[in-house]
């Protein structure tokens, strides 16, 4: 079945009253009357087109191929517990309409008024006809499958490249495919938002929390601050880092008995919307990213940690030096002046992992950016707590703490972590893949490899969407 990918066409009749003007017509000049003319023929000569073939339509995706990023018919849900929105397909949900907090772990019956269409979306049906198809463009197209539905997927593939999968990322020739930030942005999950913590379960512990007995860090009002003990100040401390480490439980139904919803984990590929679907496996996710906001004070150093199978990958600030650097365990690898960063003012970062890029953005820019090499796979003693923030010496508030994962592709069948394409893309070919990986039908099961750029029908740009309300 493929209904799971289809997209509703609900076209929006468009009738819209123009005003009247009251103003007495002025007599044209002969070159104002020429512009007229020329305008109007190129006016008609447009309208003609799009009246052929028009310009842009709206559709309404209402299957879960794109989920996460585009969502289909879905149920709106605000956690009981801890409070936070989410979206769950609609034919996810368990037998009895039950769903289970991708935050927090809280299940709970959701009632059937809180049953939406899937996100609208608008078509560019202008695209490919100027300029060639370009990777990450989301596209609508024709199922393959001759079914008649329309589907969107994402482009991956360009013609004469061979696409492969791996351990959740895509290759292309053998070389890892190294998203831009901007898509990376588009396509993440969250993982966790600790704005949202549960209230009326019976006292849980804290997703961050402190590592070493007599930690410093404290819960605050609004997430959590670092200030030195006086009696450990001295010299001697100084050089110890206090970490607040994110601790990631299994916030999925299926197979979970509830006393085990506090069991720590390692972050996995589950995927709020899929909910209870069967799924062959989940897999271990490394590619995660921190966010949150920051206000320091005082001097000493903080650092942003995140782990890469054993080894560790720190963005270190000293204060006063006002220097960034870049750590794999103890070498320094990078240096930059500190940019965005005054004492007493909060800024926004981003820190973390995908596509084997270990990247910092402070207030949205780019600071430090280091790609690695590829690992064939996480080596087994791999930390299940893999993102850190550790201080000494200064005072620190961290706020609004935000986990994202990169989307982990899989293979359509066992073995589910490696999938290479059966051959290169032809000439005019492009490889599309859903960013709901286990749910999407896509170039992975199709028989050619790749669709020609003639059967997209255009390229897909958000209008309204379900973005505006998970999360908050
Ligand atoms: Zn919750």
């Amino acid at each position: 079945m493929f209904l799971d990918n289809a997209i509703g066409d609900h076209r929006d009749p468009t009738s819209r009253d123009e005003g009247c003007s009251r103003k007495l017509p002025r007599p044209l000049s002969g070159a104002r009357a020429r512009w007229i003319l020329l305008l109007s023929a190129v006016g008609l000569v447009v309208t003609r087109m799009a009246l052929v073939r028009g310009f842009i339509a709206p559709i309404y995706v209402a299957g879960a191929s794109m989920a996460g990023t585009l969502q289909g018919q879905h149920v709106r849900v605000e956690c009981e517990d801890c409070q936070i929105n989410y979206v769950s397909g609609l034919r996810f949900r368990g037998d009895h309409g039950e769903t289970t907090c991708p935050n927090c772990g809280f299940g709970q019956q959701t009632p059937a008024s809180r049953v939406y269409r899937g996100d609208r979306v608008l078509v560019d049906q202008w695209y490919g006809r100027w300029r060639q198809p370009s990777r990450w463009d989301l596209v609508a197209l024709p199922s393959p499958d001759g079914s008649g539905e329309m589907i969107v997927k994402r482009i991956i593939g360009m013609p004469g490249e061979q696409v492969s999968i791996q351990s959740g990322d895509l290759f292309v020739d053998g070389r890892l495919l190294r998203k831009p930030l901007s898509v990376f942005r588009d396509m993440m999950v969250l993982v966790h938002d600790d704005r949202f913590y549960p209230t009326t379960s019976a006292k849980l512990p804290r997703r961050w929390r402190g590592e070493r007995a007599g930690t410093a860090w404290r819960p605050a009002t609004q997430g959590y601050r670092f200030e030195e003990h006086t009696e450990v100040a001295g010299n001697s401390a100084r050089s110890i880092q206090d970490w607040l480490t994110y601790r990631h439980w299994l916030c999925f139904s299926k197979g979970v008995p509830r006393t085990q919803r506090t069991a720590e984990t390692s972050v996995l590929d589950s995927l709020g919307y899929n909910q209870d679907s069967p799924r062959g496996q989940l897999n271990a996710v490394s590619d995660l990213v921190l966010s949150g906001s920051i206000v320091i004070d005082g001097e000493g150093r903080f650092s942003l940690r995140v782990a890469d199978g054993p080894t560790w990958y720190m963005a270190e600030l000293s204060w006063p030096e006002r220097k960034w650097l870049l750590r794999r365990d103890d070498d320094v690898l990078l240096t930059v002046d500190s940019q965005g960063v005054s004492r007493g003012v909060p800024f926004l970062v981003e820190y973390g992992m995908f596509d084997r890029t270990i990247l910092l953005t402070v207030n949205g820019r780019v600071l430090l950016k280091l790609e690695v090499n590829p690992v064939s796979r996480v080596p087994d003693d791999a930390p299940t707590s893999r993102l850190s923030i550790g201080a000494v010496g200064l005072t620190m508030d961290v706020s609004s703490l935000r986990v994202a994962r990169d989307v982990y592709f899989l293979a359509p069948g066992p073995p589910w972590t490696q999938w290479n394409a059966p051959r290169r893309l032809p000439s005019g070919h492009f490889l599309l893949l859903g960013d709901n990986s286990a749910i999407s039908t896509d170039s992975r099961h199709w028989g050619s490899v790749g669709v020609t750029g003639n059967s997209i029908t255009g390229r897909v740009i958000r209008w309204s969407d379900s973005r505006s309300f998970v999360g908050k």
